[in-house]
């Protein structure tokens, strides 16, 4: 048996009691800096009426929509009906596709022992809660990058299989003798994962039906995504580091991401919030103060208990 996790243990500013320390130490800092310089590229290539795709709601279908705020040239807005906040218009996924090549400094911070540690925790957390104990169970897990996920699954005795595309991903991944499956196997999985993935993708509806059709009966779907309603983004609205523009196109609440699992014939097993993201809250509520003042709606337990966390994590059945 393998010691059990709390959530608070890969809260990277619980551990560090410190904000700044937690990016500098994990190598956010420099990341943060090369994605500002990227911004203001992306920013001209979406004013371009050639690289423009305007999008449905992906939530309910409607094209309705009302814009709530413009974050590095990209207009976020907010469906009539369901409430979905998606990014319109996007980048085509070509252009997207890209410039993305060339920004690799999340990499270095993927590549940061301290990050590691973290991440380590948070995908154990993760496998606790699939809680799928029989013998020769499959994971496959989507946009696995280096594979660190499946290293985890590895040590709960899972078969392991990662979908990625990214060529240096894929080498990595190689030399780890891991399975790579990019075309998603048919009813042959008890589980496929998306940590922090499902916010990238334009068209997650094209998504999820090929991960059904890739799921045994009864298999289970987990989704790690932002939380649209959390602290953070009530507090600090389009300048909340979610909001990123070009990268983040589907901003999910736990009604939204709840809906469109149900409108894919999954049901929802579990929903919960991680990251707290509480040291973010703290810093702008007390921007400029030298007596710094401590609330309880920022308590990790409160957000928490009021889904109000920073990130949201979903287990889903497929019926
Ligand atoms: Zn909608």
């Amino acid at each position: 048996m393998i010691k059990k996790i709390h959530k608070d243990s890969f809260d990277g500013f619980l551990r560090f009691k410190s904000l700044k320390k937690f990016y500098r130490i994990t190598g956010r800092k420099k990341h943060v800096q090369t994605a500002e310089k990227n911004n203001v590229k992306l920013k001209k290539l979406i004013k371009k009426k050639s690289n423009q795709e305007f999008r449905k709601c992906q939530v309910c279908g409607s094209k309705k929509k009302e814009i709530i705020f413009e974050k590095n040239g990209f207009i976020h807005v907010k469906c009539e009906y369901c409430s979905f906040i998606y990014v319109d218009p996007i980048l085509k996924p070509k252009v997207q596709e890209k410039t993305l090549k060339k920004e690799n400094s999340y990499i270095n911070v993927l590549k940061n022992k301290i990050n590691i540690q973290l991440d380590n925790l948070r995908f154990r957390y993760g496998l606790q809660k699939l809680n799928i104990n029989r013998k020769n169970k499959k994971i496959l897990d989507f946009g696995t990058g280096y594979g660190l996920f499946l290293d985890n699954a590895k040590k709960y005795n899972w078969d392991c299989y990662g979908y990625e595309i990214n060529k240096d991903c894929m080498k990595i991944l190689q030399k780890k003798k891991m399975n790579i499956d990019n075309s998603f196997k048919k009813n042959f999985y008890d589980a496929i994962t998306l940590w922090l993935v499902f916010e990238h993708i334009p068209y997650p509806n094209k998504l999820l039906k090929k991960i059904y059709l890739s799921l045994k009966k009864g298999g289970k779907l987990l989704i790690n995504v932002p939380n649209v309603n959390s602290l953070s983004s009530l507090i600090l609205k389009d300048k909340c580091t979610m909001f990123s523009g070009s990268q983040h196109v589907n901003h999910f609440s736990d009604n939204t991401l709840e809906m469109i699992l149900k409108k894919n014939n999954f049901r929802l097993k579990s929903m919960e919030t991680i990251i707290s993201d509480a040291g973010t809250v703290l810093n702008h509520l007390n921007f400029g103060k030298t007596n710094t003042k401590k609330f309880t709606f920022t308590e990790p337990k409160f957000i928490h208990n009021h889904k109000l966390g920073y990130t949201l994590l979903a287990i889903a059945e497929k019926k």
